[in-house]
């Protein structure tokens, strides 16, 4: 766990220890509910409130902190050369200039193993990242970018169409491309043909996939798991044959830039008009940038109110963000569990599900889920959950999850299980656990005190 997560949990761990439970009336929505058992203090006439300090702190833990907040922008090229009238070709003085800019404002460009780290494992990142990819493997990328970018110590990603890569053809040749991944520059697969594959029938579809990567690899000698839709074009099932055939990242044509939260599979891209000039290249740059950083603040202020049981604001805040950006899993994530919180299951369980339609390999998005049905006394789909939720991530606070749910069970030799693994990737989890009424069924077991010393 990182330093400011742990920071962030002990913050949260004190608040926690501040807030009180409220009781409900009689004849609420939530007589239904039934809320933390161990204590026996509660019966069915009486339900509470999905007592707010049993557990947002697993979820402030989660706070993605590593993300730049301004998101991270994905440019995109194809020919870097005077091509007059053509907007597909940048002049290589404009790019030179674009690249200068980009080192003035510090950026830094990131690969995209780094770019897949940060938003599946929420691994850190430079300050300001940033990337460079170039579409369709112009013959200009490697004679004219690749000086370029060493001039500023950037690298870059090529998406070539392995139909294009003979001599004949004008384009980039394997020996040039060869040259540019020694230099450390990532290639990734742009299909077969350069079809739109959302016009093409299955088979066909995952033919372009599986034989361009093969023959990258003949090639190249690695197997490349980066992908370009041509035309930006894709369908469910595209994004199902990606995944069966070693894909775990695709860039799309979609404009805006990367956040917490979005599909690896469907990342949205900058592009770059060559026809445009170096005023328009930075408006478009800041534009989208700032309106990133915008409603990721907007974001992050549900996300805070919800962290303090405001969940009225919470779910407000969040659906000022949806107002702009309907594509935003985190919102709709934050937004659904604290309608949870606040009483609405079916109503925040179906934006989790939005979240998940968006991103299924959203790990917070899963852990939201099986938190709600904790929660809501569904411990099956609970414990489902959680296991969903560590198939993607080792996160602490779905092993404490189930742990938790194992202690409300008295089951002392799986509470101890999965605690001690939560304990194993943060020793901290202990100090939560000595005062976590989960586990007074199991507290005085000697396999538990052990455990705590
Ligand atoms: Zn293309």
């Amino acid at each position: 766990m990182s330093l400011k997560r742990k920071m962030i949990l002990s913050l949260v761990v004190g608040i926690v220890l501040l807030t009180i439970s409220i009781a409900w009336p009689k004849s609420n929505y939530l007589s239904g509910y039934k809320p933390r058992e161990p204590q026996g203090s509660v019966t069915t006439s009486t339900p509470v409130s999905p007592t707010p300090a049993s557990k947002p702190h697993w979820v402030a833990a989660k706070g993605e902190v590593a993300f730049p907040p301004q998101g991270i922008p994905i440019l995109y090229y194809h020919s870097i050369a005077n091509l007059p009238g053509n907007e597909l070709g940048v002049p290589p003085a404009q790019f030179d200039a674009q690249m200068q800019y980009l080192h003035t404002q510090g950026y830094t460009t990131i690969s995209l193993d780094q770019l897949y780290a940060a938003l599946t494992k929420g691994a850190k990142v430079p300050r300001k990242p940033i990337l460079l990819t170039f579409d369709d493997g112009y013959p200009d990328n490697y004679s004219v970018a690749l000086s370029i970018l060493e001039r500023y110590g950037y690298t870059a990603t090529f998406f070539v169409v392995t139909s294009y890569m003979q001599p004949r053809q004008g384009m980039l040749t394997w020996p040039e491309l060869s040259a540019m991944s020694d230099y450390g520059m990532t290639i990734g697969s742009h299909t077969v043909h350069h079809l739109n594959l959302s016009k093409l029938p299955l088979a066909q579809q995952s033919a372009e996939l599986s034989q361009s990567k093969a023959e990258i690899q003949r090639h190249l000698g690695f197997a490349t798991p980066y992908f370009c839709y041509p035309y930006g074009g894709y369908d469910p099932a595209t994004l199902q044959m990606l995944r069966q055939t070693g894909y775990k990242l695709a860039v799309t044509t979609d404009s805006g830039v990367v956040e917490p939260g979005d599909n690896v599979l469907r990342l949205k891209r900058i592009y770059v008009n060559g026809l445009k000039n170096l005023a328009a290249f930075k408006a478009k740059l800041a534009q989208l940038t700032q309106q990133a950083q915008r409603l990721q603040e907007m974001y992050q202020q549900g996300y805070a109110a919800f962290f303090q049981h405001k969940y009225a604001d919470a779910i407000g805040l969040e659906n000022a963000v949806l107002a702009q950006d309907s594509g935003s899993a985190q919102a709709y994530n934050v937004k659904g569990i604290a309608q949870c919180y606040a009483g609405q299951f079916s109503a925040g369980m179906a934006n989790i599900d939005k979240a998940l339609a968006i991103n299924p390999d959203y790990g917070y998005a899963r852990f939201n889920k099986a938190l709600a049905y904790e929660l809501y006394g569904q411990y099956a789909n609970a414990l489902n959950w959680y296991n969903r939720d560590l198939q993607i991530e080792n996160y602490v606070w779905s092993y404490y999850g189930i742990a938790a749910i194992y202690g409300r069970k008295a089951d002392v030799a799986n509470t101890v299980k999965y605690l001690k693994l939560a304990i194993n990737l943060d020793p901290e989890v202990k100090q939560v656990a000595r005062t976590e009424a989960d586990f007074a069924p199991v507290h005085n077991s000697s396999l538990f005190q052990a455990l705590l010393q």
